[in-house]
């Protein structure tokens, strides 16, 4: 069996780790000239989102259900979260933060020394249908919509403009901060996420506001914010890109994986772990001959049970901020939702239905 991988990134990548030890022949077509991300970057995968998983984290559970392990950069024991009006601190075993891009512990490079023999083809901008007609599966792992579009499968559910930057000046490691307020994000927000001492990302995720003004808006949320103090190395601002889901996560022999799958959650932007396990469940389904939308379909309904919370927010002022910042640094909420295990995503149903009557 010929599977074709398209895309080198969490997706494609756990797909040919789980190819090999399946015993599946696999190639990896990398539109780069290296695998990660050409840009430096954090990821971050908060507990809260995890805990349905029944794993101390999220690495935990990606060791034991996958054999895959990496280091994290990482673990965040304190979090500030802070909109125009309020701040607060939480602590907590908060979740992990992990490296992209292409450092040696990037989450890319960590995946890619784990893939002893599968063929990868650099610089090669692979198209779907051409792949469809030469292997017996393609696997689509882009980390982009347009597959899925030119399918007929995608459904738009908004955009997101991210620009993101490297600073250098003074990081608390085990601290990250979050930033709301809708002069400079819309219903975005704002980023500081340490690499170590010296150095960390400074990232505004930008919604509802054009993108043309995103070199704007970050100024405004580094003087807003009091981050001028940093010494800016770059910034860059990928492509504006769609937010949305996926009707089906195949047709015929071609199967949607990792963001190209609309597998990323619409409130703050996370979906590497659901890359590396859709990945994952692509191969297993090709080898085993399983059904894949069984397989993932649990993936995609944690990323709504999140994403559900976006129709809200889309509506959010920055007294709404304010309000939803001064419910999370609450007493009660600090000792019950950081240091627990609850369930969160899977009752977000029931506490959406409270915020609707509040
Ligand atoms: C700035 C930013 C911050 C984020 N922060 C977080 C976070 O904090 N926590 C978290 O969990 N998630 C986060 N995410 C989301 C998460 O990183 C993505 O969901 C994850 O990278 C998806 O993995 P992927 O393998 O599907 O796609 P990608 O990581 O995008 O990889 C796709 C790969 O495919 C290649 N490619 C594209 N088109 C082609 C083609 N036609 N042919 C061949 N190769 C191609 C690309 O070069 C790339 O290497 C963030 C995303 C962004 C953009």
């Amino acid at each position: 069996m010929k599977v074709a991988i398209m895309g080198g990134g969490p997706a494609g990548l756990a797909c040919a780790i789980e190819c090999e030890k399946l015993g599946v022949m696999a190639e990896i077509f990398e539109r780069n000239p290296r695998v990660g991300w050409l840009w430096p970057s954090i990821n971050f995968w908060p507990n809260i989102f995890y805990n349905n998983l029944g794993a101390k984290d999220a690495r935990e559970y990606i060791k034991t259900e996958f054999g895959i392990d990496f280091t994290v950069l990482n673990s965040t024991a304190s979090f500030i979260m802070k909109s125009a009006g309020k701040q607060v601190s939480v602590t907590g075993t908060l979740g992990l933060t992990v490296g992209r891009g292409t450092a040696d512990e990037s989450l890319e490079n960590q995946l890619m020394r784990q893939i002893n023999k599968t063929p990868i083809h650099y610089n090669y901008l692979g198209d779907y249908n051409a792949l469809a007609k030469e292997y017996e599966y393609v696997v689509v792992a882009t980390g982009r919509e347009t597959e899925a579009r030119n399918m007929g499968l995608w459904q738009d559910e908004g955009s997101i403009t991210i620009i993101g930057a490297i600073a250098v000046g003074n990081f608390d490691i085990n601290s990250s901060a979050i930033y709301f307020n809708t002069e400079y994000a819309g219903t975005g927000y704002g980023r500081v996420t340490p690499f170590n001492q010296h150095c960390g990302t400074v990232e505004l995720y930008i919604i509802g506001k054009p993108e043309m003004q995103a070199m704007e808006l970050f100024q405004k949320f580094i003087q807003t914010e009091k981050l001028e103090a940093l010494d800016y190395l770059y910034r860059n601002i990928p492509p504006t890109f769609t937010t949305g889901k996926v009707t089906k996560f195949q047709k015929d022999n071609i199967l949607l994986t990792g963001r190209s799958a609309g597998l990323t959650d619409r409130v703050l932007g996370v979906g590497a772990i659901e890359a590396v396990v859709s990945g994952t469940m692509a191969a297993r389904a090709i080898a085993k001959k399983e059904d894949y939308s069984s397989l993932v379909k649990p993936l995609q309904s944690h990323i709504e049970s999140i994403s559900a919370f976006r129709k809200n927010i889309n509506n959010f002022t920055n007294d709404d901020f304010d309000k939803v910042v001064s419910i999370l640094g609450a007493p009660v909420i600090k000792q019950t939702v950081y240091n627990t295990r609850i369930d969160l995503v899977g009752k977000a149903g029931s506490i959406l239905k409270m915020l609707s009557k509040s």
